[in-house]
C-alpha cells in the first residue's frame, strides 16, 4: 500500500466518521494528520502544526498541497474538504472505490457482493440490488424492511442488508424527493436531497410533499446507499426498460455483478457498467487502473444522463484522461447514446 494512498484513506475515512458523529475526533484523523506531516517532509514543505491548519489545506485543490505523486490517486482539481458540505463528493467517491485489502473498511454493498460470491447466491444478490434500486423503497416502514429480510436466506447477509437502512426520527421535518423518493432536508433556504443534490436537476422541487402520516416506525436508505446504489440503479433500470422495448433481453448483474447488465440483442451481446463518478477524471483513473481483458472490448461504460446534463462534455473529459492503450478500446457513453448505439446495431441486423 503506497503511503500517499494510505494517507488519503485515513484522512477521508476519518473526516467522514467525524462528520457523521461529531462528539469525538476519530483516530483516523490523527493517523491521517501524521501521514500528512511525513508526506510534507518528503516533499520539503512546511507541515500543518494543528488540525485547524490541516483542515485549511485540505480545503484547497489537491494540486496545491505541494505533493508529487498525488495525481495518481486523487483529482488535482478537487479538494478533500469543503467548508459548506464537509467531505467532498470526490473524496466520498475515493472511499467507495477503495480496492479493499482486508484491514480496510468496506462499503456495505461490497460486503454484500463478497458474501454472495463466496456462497454463490446469485439470486439473492440480484434481489437485494433490485430492491435497493427502486425509489419506492427509499423510505419504508419497519414491516416492509422485515418482510424483505425474510426473503434473504443467509444470516450474515441479513445483518449486512439491515445496515443499508437507518431509522428516521422526526419524519415530518423532511419532504419526499420527487425524483428518488428519499428524504429532502431543508438547508440554506432550499430542500436538498442528500449531499450532492443531483435530484434537484431532475425533478420539480417547487412543491414538494410531506411524507404520509403514519404510526409505523420508518426507515430510510443510508445516505451512501441512496447515492451509490439507488441513483445509479434507477439509471440501470431506465436503460433496461428502453432496451427491452426495442426487443432486447436484459440480464441484471450477470455472474454476481461481473457487469451491471448483459444485453442480448439479436445475435449480438453487449455488457454495460453504469459508472457514476462526480469528477470525470476519477472515472478515467478507475479505468486506467483496471486490467483490460478481451471481454472489455464489448463493454460499454455508461454515465447516467443526469451526470452528463450537469457536466457538459463529461464523456470527452473522461476520454482525455485515459491512457493511450485504453483510449482505443474503451467506450464511454451517456444513457441515451448507449440506447441509440444498441438500437442502431439492432436495426442493422434486421435489415440484412
Ligand atoms: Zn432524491
Amino acid at each position: 500500500m503506497e503511503s500517499t494512498y494510505r494517507m488519503l484513506y485515513e484522512l477521508i475515512s476519518g473526516f467522514k466518521k467525524w462528520e457523521e458523529k461529531k462528539d469525538s475526533i476519530p483516530e483516523s484523523v490523527y493517523i491521517g494528520h501524521r501521514l500528512f506531516i511525513k508526506e510534507c517532509s518528503r516533499n520539503n514543505i512546511k507541515p500543518p502544526t494543528d488540525l485547524k491548519e490541516l483542515i485549511k489545506i485540505l480545503e484547497l485543490p489537491s494540486s496545491e498541497w505541494g505533493f508529487n505523486n498525488l495525481e495518481k490517486f486523487f483529482p488535482p482539481d478537487a479538494s478533500l474538504l469543503d467548508s459548506e458540505i464537509g467531505v467532498t463528493i470526490e473524496a466520498e467517491d475515493f472511499l467507495e472505490e477503495i480496492h479493499s485489502p482486508e484491514e480496510y473498511e468496506q462499503s456495505i454493498m461490497k460486503k454484500i457482493l463478497i458474501q454472495c460470491r463466496n456462497h454463490k447466491l446469485d439470486d439473492t444478490y440480484c434481489f437485494i440490488r433490485k430492491f435497493l434500486s427502486q425509489s419506492k423503497n427509499a423510505v419504508i416502514p419497519y414491516h416492509e424492511l422485515y418482510e424483505c429480510k425474510g426473503r434473504i436466506n443467509d444470516q450474515e447477509l441479513v445483518h449486512v442488508f439491515s445496515s443499508c437502512y437507518e431509522i428516521i426520527e422526526n419524519l415530518y421535518q423532511y419532504r419526499v424527493c420527487p425524483y428518488c423518493g428519499w428524504t429532502l432536508e431543508w438547508k440554506h433556504g432550499h430542500w436538498r436531497c442528500n449531499k450532492e443534490n443531483v435530484c434537484h436537476a431532475l425533478a420539480d422541487f417547487q412543491e414538494v410533499k410531506e411524507f404520509p402520516k403514519t404510526n409505523n416506525k420508518m426507515y430510510r436508505m443510508r445516505p451512501g446507499i441512496q447515492k451509490y446504489i439507488l441513483l445509479p440503479g434507477m439509471s440501470e433500470h431506465r436503460i433496461a426498460d428502453r432496451l427491452r422495448k426495442m426487443g432486447c433481453t436484459i440480464i441484471f448483474y450477470p455472474e454476481i455483478d461481473k457487469y451491471d447488465l448483459k444485453v442480448i440483442c439479436g445475435s449480438k451481446e453487449f455488457y454495460i457498467d453504469v459508472k457514476d463518478y462526480y469528477n470525470p477524471r476519477q472515472l478515467a483513473m478507475y479505468i486506467n487502473g483496471k486490467d483490460i481483458s478481451e471481454e472489455e472490448k464489448d463493454l460499454l461504460y455508461i454515465v447516467p444522463d443526469y451526470r452528463t446534463k450537469i457536466f457538459p462534455k463529461y464523456q470527452e473529459r473522461v476520454s482525455s484522461f485515459l491512457s493511450d492503450d485504453r483510449k482505443r478500446i474503451v467506450k464511454i457513453l451517456s444513457e441515451t447514446e448507449a440506447v441509440r448505439l444498441i438500437g442502431g446495431a439492432l436495426n442493422e441486423e434486421n435489415t440484412i
